[in-house]
């Protein structure tokens, strides 16, 4: 079975409305792993090193608009 591991829904991630005031991913900063990075406030992340990633949602539960799925 292959390995599951967080994927990113571009469509449904808008930094702007889940990070109003700050623009700071908080899906960024519940992964201990470290696997996503914002280059900047207010742009969405984006998956580094996801051959490490566990598939452990972490992320996918701190993001309030659904926008990380594991799979
Ligand atoms: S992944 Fe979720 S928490 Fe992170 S910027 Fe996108 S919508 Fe916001
Ligand atoms: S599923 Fe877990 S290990 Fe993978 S990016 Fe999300 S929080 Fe990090």
């Amino acid at each position: 079975m292959p390995k599951r591991r967080a994927i990113i829904d571009y469509d449904k991630c808008v930094p702007d409305k889940c990070a109003p005031n700050d623009g700071i991913c908080v899906a960024v900063r519940a992964c201990s792993k470290k696997i996503m990075e914002q280059e900047e406030p207010y742009e969405p992340p984006m998956i580094f090193h996801a051959d490490i990633c566990q598939g452990c949602g972490d992320c996918s539960q701190a993001c309030p608009l659904s926008a990380i799925r594991i799979a």
